[in-house]
């Protein structure tokens, strides 16, 4: 959801506390204040405790919120789940098994990896899959629209994964989802979770 959050070119602004000689991007979260974009990253996006370990119990379940949450993995095919983006195959997959367990509507976490080891969340969405009841009448068309995209044009998530000082990349070997009984309450959850946990948006 974009319009929680405003990541925008430098513009002048002097921040306080701040030691970065160039500033490229201003960040504000909805209802917060504007920040560095790096002092945002480092001093508090990348201090959050959570990890994947801690936001999931030893079943697979949410701990927190939403106690019917379950980490989805990627077709039990780790070998090719970078091929989530790139073909269709997996997603199509994703979409199948959610369905057999009858999820229409959902919203999701998307976890990185920093270095080779800890696994943290890093963006909240919301999506359906294919034949969803829409909230405006009719049905969704197609495929859940996840991505796993490295560029950094495409929002917070990815401007972060870019930076190489940082050694983070995307964690694909799972995705937590929430499922939801409409698309409303979809993007309730993803509005919360976002909330909770400081995520991007997707
Ligand atoms: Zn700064």
């Amino acid at each position: 959801m974009g319009m929680l959050h405003y990541l925008k070119p430098y513009d002048g602004t002097v921040f306080d506390n701040c030691e970065h000689k160039e500033i490229k991007y201003t960040y504000k979260r909805g209802g917060g204040e504007k920040k560095c974009w790096s002092c945002y990253i480092e001093k508090e996006f990348m201090t959050k405790k959570e990890t994947l370990c801690s936001i999931i119990d030893d079943d697979g379940c949410f701990k927190r919120m939403y106690i019917n949450a379950v980490l989805y993995d990627f077709c039990d095919d780790p070998a090719d789940y970078y091929t989530w983006g790139g073909r269709t195959r997996y997603v199509r997959c994703f979409n199948n098994a959610l369905i057999a367990k009858g999820v229409e509507w959902f919203a999701y976490i998307k976890f990185y990896e920093v270095g080779d080891s800890v696994v943290k969340p890093l963006s909240a969405g919301k999506s359906g899959v294919i034949g969803a009841p829409r909230q405006t009448g009719g049905k969704k068309k197609g495929l859940p629209d996840i991505y796993f995209s490295k560029e950094p044009g495409h929002g917070p998530s990815r401007l972060f994964l870019s930076d190489t000082k940082l050694n983070v990349k995307w964690y694909m070997k799972y995705i937590l989802v929430v499922p939801a009984s409409t698309e409303k309450e979809a993007l309730e959850f993803e509005a919360d979770i976002m909330k909770n946990y400081l995520l991007f948006g997707s």
